[in-house]
């Protein structure tokens, strides 16, 4: 049976997962990752229950590189492929800007007009490409997918694209793109098999993990979303800070002398859910500690979370269901609790029993808005539009 595996190439790792490509399903087989590529790599492999298959590890300070961490993948999988055909192989982007629409195959010239969009995302877009370079000069004939966190975006009308910003800006590609759209597009594929209304209603998906963000989809279309240009906008996150005054930027800069990368690290790497605890970025950990700091951290997440709840509302005029994804949305009864809490002026009424259990629908019955959990994949995403330009009949089957 032929495979497809599927490529998330981030700065310090990369993650893969291969899936069975047969019959009407695409079924994992492995996933797994090496880490740690720069510092102390660390490569596994699992099957597709988690058990481990593989491992290995470079002595702490071993500078692997993304070449030969890639090498390690590829000999994995081809070792377990044993001589089944490997059809093709899907990436995740962060960004294809306001063209790409769909997902693309890949080729040199669709390379360099990707590259394009690196100022737009310098802190991954690079190591998204890097892969797909790499496996274009060594293995010409595979067909490559790229598939893109901004494409389910595009589908927002172009005032919820707008900053009020002069219009050459705008024209210059100065934007609210959106970005976590591959999950989102994920979730909405789902949203039939559960609930018409969800489905053809007006929806709003909460994308709750390390990096946080809420989608707004009217009939399973993104119509606006809290990330705008960079994703660092919108909900704060693990470590980014959301949705910041600019005028805060300016005052660092002139006030406390910080360059943009300064600005940048802090942004990106000291704020959030860590900036403000001063003890983690990690959910769990907030959620355990007594530290008052801990509890403020996670107030603020929630109270973001309700405000921008609140804006996406708006934008669609109306609310029909809440969706929550990822790791915190998916795994963590007591945050679903409190943002449905603070909903319920919205219509949402929480079922406790149906949420401490993670069914899939969280609301009573007699809830105005209902509330689901449904956990997100991303990868299988990636698997099935991959699948699409490997074997075209793979859409009306799916
Ligand atoms: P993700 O980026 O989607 O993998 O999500 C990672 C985040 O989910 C981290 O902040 C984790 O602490 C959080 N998380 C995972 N499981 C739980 C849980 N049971 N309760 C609260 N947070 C969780």
């Amino acid at each position: 049976m032929d495979a497809i595996a599927v490529l998330n190439a981030g700065s310090s790792s990369i993650k893969f997962s291969l899936f069975a490509l047969g019959g009407e399903a695409l079924d994992l087989e492995l996933r797994g990752q090496v880490e740690g590529i720069y510092t102390a790599p660390r490569f596994i492999g699992r099957d597709a229950l988690g058990k481990t298959l593989a491992e290995e590890r470079w002595p702490e300070g071993t500078k692997l590189g993304h070449a030969s961490a890639l090498d390690h993948i590829i000999a994995f999988v081809r070792e377990r492929l044993a001589g089944r055909r490997l059809a093709g192989i899907g990436h995740r982007v962060v960004h294809g800007g306001m063209e790409y629409t769909q997902p693309v195959r890949m080729n040199a010239a669709a390379l360099d007009a990707l590259e394009k969009f690196v100022p737009l995302a310098p802190l991954h877009q690079p190591h998204n490409l890097a892969p797909i370079r790499l496996l274009l000069e060594r293995l010409p004939e595979l067909p490559q997918v790229a598939c893109f966190d901004t494409s389910f975006h595009r589908s927002n009308p172009e005032i919820a694209q707008m900053f009020a910003l002069p219009a050459a800006l705008h024209d210059e590609g100065v934007r609210r793109y959106g970005f976590h759209g591959l999950s989102y597009e994920y979730v909405a594929s789902q949203l039939p098999s559960l609930d018409a209304r969800a489905a053809q209603g007006r929806t709003v998906v909460l994308h709750l993990g390390n990096g946080s963000s809420m989608c707004a989809l009217s009939a399973g279309k993104s119509v606006a979303s809290t990330m705008g240009f960079t994703a660092v906008d919108g909900l704060p996150m693990g470590t980014r800070c959301g949705a910041l005054d600019p005028g805060v930027v300016l005052y660092l800069m002139d006030r406390h002398g910080m360059d943009v990368r300064a600005v940048e690290k802090l942004i990106y790497n000291q704020s959030g859910l860590l900036g403000v605890s001063g003890i983690s970025s990690d959910m769990r950990a907030l959620l355990a500690s007594s530290e008052p700091r801990a509890k403020l951290a996670v107030d603020l997440y929630l109270y973001r979370i309700g405000r921008e709840l609140g804006s996406l509302a708006a934008a669609l005029e109306g609310l029909d269901a809440l969706v929550f994804t990822a790791g915190i949305g998916e795994n963590s009864a007591v945050l679903r609790e409190r943002v449905c809490r603070h909903a319920a002026w919205l219509g949402v009424e929480l079922d406790p029993g149906a949420n401490a259990a993670g069914s899939p629908r969280i609301s009573t019955a007699a809830s105005r808005v209902s509330a689901w959990v449904v956990a997100t994949n991303e990868e299988l995403m990636i698997a099935r539009h991959t699948a699409e330009f490997v074997r075209p009949t793979t859409r009306r089957k799916q």
